[in-house]
Protein backbone atom coordinates (compact mmCIF):
# COMPACT_ATOMS: atom_id res chain seq x y z
CA UNK A 1 0.00 0.00 0.00
CA UNK A 2 1.32 3.59 -0.82
CA UNK A 3 1.51 5.59 2.30
CA UNK A 4 -1.03 8.42 0.88
CA UNK A 5 -3.73 5.74 0.73
CA UNK A 6 -3.09 4.43 4.38
CA UNK A 7 -2.75 8.31 5.60
CA UNK A 8 -6.07 8.35 3.77
CA UNK A 9 -7.38 5.58 5.94
CA UNK A 10 -6.42 6.50 8.91
CA UNK A 11 -7.78 10.03 9.00
CA UNK A 12 -11.33 8.83 7.98
CA UNK A 13 -10.67 5.89 10.48
CA UNK A 14 -10.15 8.75 13.10
CA UNK A 15 -13.31 10.83 11.60
CA UNK A 16 -15.65 7.55 11.77
CA UNK A 17 -14.21 7.25 15.49
CA UNK A 18 -14.94 10.87 16.60
CA UNK A 19 -18.54 10.30 15.02
CA UNK A 20 -19.20 7.40 17.03
CA UNK A 21 -18.19 9.10 20.10
CA UNK A 22 -20.33 12.08 19.54
CA UNK A 23 -22.95 10.37 19.08
CA UNK A 24 -22.51 7.82 22.57
CA UNK A 25 -22.50 11.31 24.26
CA UNK A 26 -25.51 12.36 22.70
CA UNK A 27 -27.23 9.10 23.66
CA UNK A 28 -26.22 9.48 26.86
CA UNK A 29 -27.34 12.57 27.33
CA UNK A 30 -30.96 11.69 26.11
CA UNK A 31 -30.80 8.47 28.41
CA UNK A 32 -30.21 10.69 31.00
CA UNK A 33 -32.98 13.30 30.40
CA UNK A 34 -35.24 10.68 30.03
CA UNK A 35 -34.47 7.87 33.16
CA UNK A 36 -36.63 5.00 32.85
CA UNK A 37 -38.65 5.70 36.27
CA UNK A 38 -38.90 9.47 35.27
CA UNK A 39 -41.55 10.06 32.83
CA UNK A 40 -44.45 8.52 34.14
CA UNK A 41 -47.49 8.35 32.45
CA UNK A 42 -50.19 9.50 35.16
CA UNK A 43 -52.67 7.29 35.42
CA UNK A 44 -56.33 8.83 35.74
CA UNK A 45 -57.84 5.49 36.04
CA UNK A 46 -60.95 6.39 33.59
CA UNK A 47 -59.76 6.21 29.92
CA UNK A 48 -62.15 7.67 27.43
CA UNK A 49 -62.00 4.31 24.92
CA UNK A 50 -63.18 2.52 28.18
CA UNK A 51 -66.11 5.23 28.06
CA UNK A 52 -70.09 4.27 27.24
CA UNK A 53 -71.28 6.82 23.91
CA UNK A 54 -74.93 7.88 24.57
CA UNK A 55 -76.34 9.23 21.19
CA UNK A 56 -77.71 12.55 20.77
CA UNK A 57 -80.96 12.24 19.23
CA UNK A 58 -81.00 15.82 17.47
CA UNK A 59 -78.10 15.55 15.21
CA UNK A 60 -77.61 11.41 15.99
CA UNK A 61 -73.94 11.79 17.16
CA UNK A 62 -72.20 9.96 19.58
CA UNK A 63 -70.88 11.64 22.57
CA UNK A 64 -68.76 10.20 25.18
CA UNK A 65 -71.16 10.29 28.60
CA UNK A 66 -69.46 12.57 30.78
CA UNK A 67 -69.19 15.19 28.28
CA UNK A 68 -72.84 14.90 27.20
CA UNK A 69 -75.56 17.09 27.71
CA UNK A 70 -78.24 16.06 29.16
CA UNK A 71 -81.83 16.60 29.55
CA UNK A 72 -85.25 15.23 30.62
CA UNK A 73 -88.68 15.78 28.54
CA UNK A 74 -91.93 13.75 29.23
CA UNK A 75 -90.10 11.51 31.30
CA UNK A 76 -87.47 10.75 29.93
CA UNK A 77 -83.44 11.51 29.43
CA UNK A 78 -81.55 12.12 26.54
CA UNK A 79 -77.77 13.23 25.95
CA UNK A 80 -76.67 16.24 24.04
CA UNK A 81 -73.52 16.82 22.19
CA UNK A 82 -74.27 20.72 22.39
CA UNK A 83 -76.79 23.07 24.30
CA UNK A 84 -78.35 24.02 20.85
CA UNK A 85 -79.04 20.08 20.44
CA UNK A 86 -80.53 20.22 24.36
CA UNK A 87 -82.30 23.50 23.65
CA UNK A 88 -84.11 22.30 20.42
CA UNK A 89 -85.32 18.89 22.23
CA UNK A 90 -86.22 20.84 25.18
CA UNK A 91 -88.79 22.78 22.38
CA UNK A 92 -89.44 19.57 20.44
ZN1 LIG B 1 -75.98 17.18 18.76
Amino acid sequence: MKPVIILILVFFAVRLLKKNLQKKAASMGAAEAHKPGGSRIPNKGAEPRGEEMVLDPVCGSYVPESSALSASRDGKTAHFCSTECRDKFLKG
